[in-house]
This record gives structure tokens, sequence and C-alpha cells, in this order.
């Protein structure tokens, strides 16, 4: 799975017009809600605060997973021109692969692979991505995406033989 977090709403607020863009936000049920950094919480809470910033939201929709190709079969409203992508960037590409007529904007930035024990309610990122180097094995609370007060809750080598990731 993929660990990710939420954007600064200011960043997200900068890439959408207030006058021009009909939006709905697409949300991904799996990694990003396991992070914290999406779900349909977050979705509501979102929605909610650019509405009352003035924004044009229509509505919002979770998919299953939003890195599948054949998932889309929504219907986007009529007037609505922008999708919110509450995905991580696989997901938001594929948002702009299956929607070109679309502008997407992103809400979400990668950090890099995790394993997760949602028994103990801990991720862990066993694997990060270019520029996220400090995250290596850091821990953030399951579904919530806050940082744990400590790192050793799961031993890398110990999720890695259960999940098969190399450290
Ligand atoms: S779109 Fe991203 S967050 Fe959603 S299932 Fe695929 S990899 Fe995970």
């Amino acid at each position: 799975m993929i660990f990710t977090k939420a954007l600064e709403y200011e960043d997200i607020r900068k890439n959408i017009d207030k006058d021009n863009d009909v939006i709905t936000i697409i949300g991904c049920e799996t990694c990003v809600r396991v992070a914290g950094s999406g779900g349909q919480e977050r979705m509501k809470e979102l929605a909610m605060k650019l509405m009352s910033d003035g924004y044009n939201v229509k509505d919002g929709f979770m998919v299953p997973t939003a890195c599948t190709p054949k998932i889309f079969l929504a219907k986007m409203g009529r007037d609505v021109n922008t999708i919110l992508s509450l995905a991580c960037e696989a997901g938001s590409a594929n948002l702009e692969r299956s929607y070109p007529e679309y502008k997407v904007v992103s809400t979400i930035k990668d950090v890099g692979l995790m394993v997760a024990d949602t028994d103990k309610n801990v991720l862990k990122v066993t694997m990060p991505y270019k520029g996220s180097d400090n995250e290596t094995g850091r821990e953030f609370k399951a579904f919530v995406g806050e940082r744990n007060e400590n790192d050793n809750t799961l031993p890398i080598m110990e999720m890695a033989e259960v999940t098969g990731v190399a450290k």
C-alpha cells in the first residue's frame, strides 16, 4: 500500500477557480483511507470547507480503487468540469487518463510504500519515494495519519517477512 499525506488546504485552493470550476470530488477507498489522507470523512470535510469558502462543489463519490482503469463508470453531473482527486498520484493519473476532458486537481501527495497493522492501528513507511527519505521507518496512526509517538510498534523486518515487502 502507498502512504500518502493530504496537501495543505491552501495548496489545493490555489489550483481551483471559484468562478469557473464546477467540482466533483472522487475519493479512493483504499490506501489513502487507511493512511488518513483520504476517505469519506475527509471528503466531507474538504467539500464543506470549500463550499463555505465559496467554491462550487456539486457532489462527491467514493470508488474502491482509483487506480483501476475500468472503475470509472460514474456519470458526472452535467455542469461539472473539475475533479478533485482524493487519491494517490497513481489514482490521480488514472483519473486524468479516464476523464481527459476534465481538469483534475490532486489533493494528496505520495510519500512511499507502507506496511499496516490495523489490529494495532499502526502504519509504517518502509520504502519512501524520492524526496521523502526522512520518512523511512516512521509510524503513523492508521485511518488518521497522525504521527505515532514512537516508531517501534512495527519492526520493519518483521512486517516485511509477513507482507513480502523488501526492507
Ligand atoms: S489509487 Fe492509489 S490510494 Fe487508491 S488503491 Fe490505488 S494505489 Fe491505493
